[in-house]
């Protein structure tokens, strides 16, 4: 799709359950700001289980809403999303698609913008129209050491967005919008199978206000147990650097980082991290960062607020008793 007949800003509305993810309004913040500087409508797509309060999106800026109605979307089966999206697309044809880079959009959005023959930039950080009405993606490489610009030929242009790098979309109660519901297209087949799905109790750790991380300076696995007793004294999650997620001591899920989760807290305690950039690109816009580390000239101390130079073995059990006494 190179010739552009494509209008519009479409942002995809991920939803679990029912329940809007947050950082659908995040991209309808950021689109209608894109769409207000195209003088294009802004739509979204969402496909959801039956009766879902879809109105919301357009409280929070959409013009029009195309709702894919079924219980088949309780199920995250990409290629039954993709194949709808894909159709509402080539339907609606926007001149940009936005996707927030959670997990099921980073696996959604490639398939769909594979099937439609166009570009996709990933983990988008700011997103601008340029003079020849262009969208400019932003995002770091290398490791975030350069901030690459680009522009994609085809269309429509696709962008993944990370979670938590706009505001949200204000809401507005009495805004009007469009909603129109278009049938779902199930698959005779499902080529994806979902045998078992695995909840964590805890809290997403993208969404915790304290993360509690271990790093190499653990010695095994069972002592992310002290990690965990301080995190959930301090209401918190526990996180870790991707050596120890190799070692298998804890699971990705729990990883901070490039090729990890990004976490944006108000406190976060690195205990036992060097700070490598590859870490450091996942935790360092959290608002407090406290540092555990035996070794005075560790990296991570270049970015923390309260930098302790110390056995995280002796510091952490200290900690915990000092939160426990002050708590009872
Ligand atoms: P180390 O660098 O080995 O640091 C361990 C630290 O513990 C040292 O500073 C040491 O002084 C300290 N220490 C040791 N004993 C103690 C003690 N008793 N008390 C206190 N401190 C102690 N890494 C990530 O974390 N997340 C990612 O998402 C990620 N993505 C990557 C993507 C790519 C493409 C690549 C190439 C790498 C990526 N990495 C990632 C790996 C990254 O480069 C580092 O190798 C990793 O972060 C190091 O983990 P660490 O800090 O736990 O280990």
């Amino acid at each position: 799709m190179t010739e552009q007949v494509h209008k519009g800003v479409l942002v995809f509305a991920e939803q679990k359950d029912g329940n809007l993810h947050k950082v659908t309004f995040e991209l309808l913040n950021k689109g209608r700001e894109l769409a207000q500087k195209l003088e294009v409508p802004i739509y979204a797509i969402v496909l959801g289980p039956k009766n879902m309060a879809v109105e919301e999106l357009i409280y929070r800026g959409a013009d029009e809403v195309f709702y894919g109605e079924d219980d088949a979307f309780n199920q995250p089966d990409e290629l039954l999303y993709k194949e709808n999206i894909v159709t509402l697309i080539n339907r609606i044809k926007p001149e940009i698609c936005l996707f927030g880079a959670t997990s099921f959009g980073r696996s959604i959005a490639p398939r769909v913008a594979g099937s439609l023959e166009t570009g996709l930039t990933a983990d988008c950080t700011e997103l601008r129209i340029d003079e020849d009405r262009k969208l400019i993606q932003i995002r770091p490489a290398f490791s975030d050491n350069i901030l690459a610009h680009i522009k994609t030929k085809t269309y429509p242009q696709m962008a993944t967005i990370r979670y938590k790098e706009f505001s949200e979309a204000k809401r507005d109660p009495q805004r009007q919008g469009k909603v129109a519901k278009v049938d779902a297209i199930l698959l005779e087949s499902p080529a994806v199978r979902i045998l078992k799905q695995l909840q964590s109790n805890e809290t997403d750790i993208t969404e915790a206000e304290v993360v509690v991380a271990g790093g190499r300076g653990l010695k095994s696995p069972e002592d992310f147990k002290m990690l965990k007793e301080l995190a959930t004294l301090l209401g918190g999650v526990v996180g870790a650097s991707r050596a120890v997620v190799e070692e298998d001591y804890i699971s990705s899920d729990h990883q901070v980082g490039y090729s990890g989760n990004r976490v944006k807290p108000k406190v976060y305690i690195a205990c036992g991290i060097s700070g490598a950039p590859q870490h450091l690109a996942g935790m360092r816009e959290a608002e407090n960062i406290v540092a555990i580390n035996t070794d005075p000239s560790a990296p991570i101390f270049n970015i923390a607020d309260v930098g302790i130079v110390g056995d995280l073995y002796e510091v952490i059990p200290m900690l915990i008793k000092k939160v426990s006494n002050e708590k009872t």
